[in-house]
């Protein structure tokens, strides 16, 4: 507990808008979790959550929110006996290829260090089609006892360094998160520890009417699901989020009061490339306190911002935006 008392980071300070109240242990070591599948459970018509346990658990250091962390899937001869305590990830790229565990980045869900345990909800894209990715495809089967290893922080902690990227300012009154099926864990568990008093409009686009999933939170919400009904072929990714994000918008943002639009950035291309940008010094903009929070695939999650920033006029340190993945690669591409 010492060492947990001794330092309130900056990132710490930049949650109070959602009145979390710990305090950040010093930089955490990342670290590997031997982990079994202990329960596997279809939480939707797309997602599958699965429920990871073993007696490392209870040492993973949970920050909350949209905490991220990687999942180790084993192929060939991969062996976790012989991974060192630290330098996790220069062992793994020095692993020969048919060997190297594939690593994928997920959220975490739930963790209950008590039992030991840990939810990831994994979606199922490409299963049906017969093009699923890796861990797309370990997830459509996986069964009690299956193996994986999952890397994560030492200690808990809030900010980037614990993989933590949910930081709105702490004048931050009206929340407007939007993001497709992957970031649907991340925007959940965030929901979930949001404080009374702030108002917050959840956008979610899922591939199936049968993804609407039960989210409750102190504050007072508005979560709007939006399917894109993929097997009758209704709307291709992120048509119905950019809609919605764009009327939403316009109720939001008071246009007398918004920012000159920042088009430059984006009408020259200057931006190109850029997935993943979240503001260290994040302002909350207009009379309503607002801050943006975006997440999913790399190119929508651009057009979202790009309209927010550049047509609507709200400051870029006002909207974070991250690409979970990108349409036509694999990850780590
Ligand atoms: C911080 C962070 C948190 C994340 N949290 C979650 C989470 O909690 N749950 C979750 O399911 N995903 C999450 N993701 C997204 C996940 O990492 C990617 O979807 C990843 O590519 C899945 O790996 P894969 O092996 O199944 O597919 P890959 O081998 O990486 O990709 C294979 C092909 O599938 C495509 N593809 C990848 N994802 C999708 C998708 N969702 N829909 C359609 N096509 C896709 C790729 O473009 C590629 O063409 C998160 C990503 C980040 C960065």
């Amino acid at each position: 507990m010492a060492a947990s008392t001794a330092v309130r980071t900056r990132a710490t300070d930049r949650t109070r808008a959602t009145d979390d109240v710990r305090v950040a242990a010093p930089d955490p070591a990342y670290r590997l979790f031997d982990v079994a599948v202990r329960r596997v459970h279809r939480v939707g018509t797309s997602f599958v959550r699965v429920t990871f346990g073993g007696p490392q658990l209870p040492a993973f250091g949970a920050g909350g929110h949209d905490q991220r962390l990687k999942v180790l899937l084993p192929q060939g001869a991969f062996d976790l006996a012989q991974a060192p305590a630290t330098d996790w990830y220069g062992w793994w790229r020095a692993l020969p290829d048919a060997d190297r565990p594939v690593m994928r980045t997920y959220t975490v869900r739930a963790v209950r260090p008590e039992l030991g345990e840990l939810d990831v909800d994994f979606v199922l894209h490409g299963v049906a089609e017969g093009h699923a990715g890796p861990a797309s495809a370990w997830a459509a089967r996986a069964c009690a006892g299956d193996r994986v290893v999952l890397v994560g922080p030492s200690a808990p902690g809030t900010g980037r360094m614990w993989g933590v990227e949910w930081a709105p300012p702490a004048e931050a009154r009206t929340l407007l998160l939007a993001a497709d099926e992957t970031a649907v864990p991340a925007v959940c568990a965030v929901l979930e520890q949001l404080p009374a008093g702030v108002r917050a409009t959840a956008l979610l686009e899922v591939p199936e009417a049968g993804d609407v999933l039960d989210v409750r939170s102190a504050a007072d919400l508005t979560v709007e699901w939006l399917p894109r009904a993929r097997s009758q072929g209704a709307h291709a990714h992120g048509e119905r989020l950019v809609a919605r994000v764009r009327e939403v918008a316009a109720r939001l943002v008071d246009e007398e009061t918004a920012a000159a639009p920042a088009a430059a950035e984006d009408e020259t291309g200057a931006d190109e490339g850029v997935l993943w940008d979240v503001p260290e010094q994040a302002v909350a903009s207009g009379p309503e306190c607002l801050y943006a929070w975006l997440a999913g695939e790399a190119g929508v999650v651009k057009q979202l911002r790009r309209h927010l920033v550049s047509e609507v006029g709200v400051p870029r340190a006002s909207v974070a935006f991250m690409g979970y993945w990108r349409e036509g690669r694999r990850e780590g591409e």
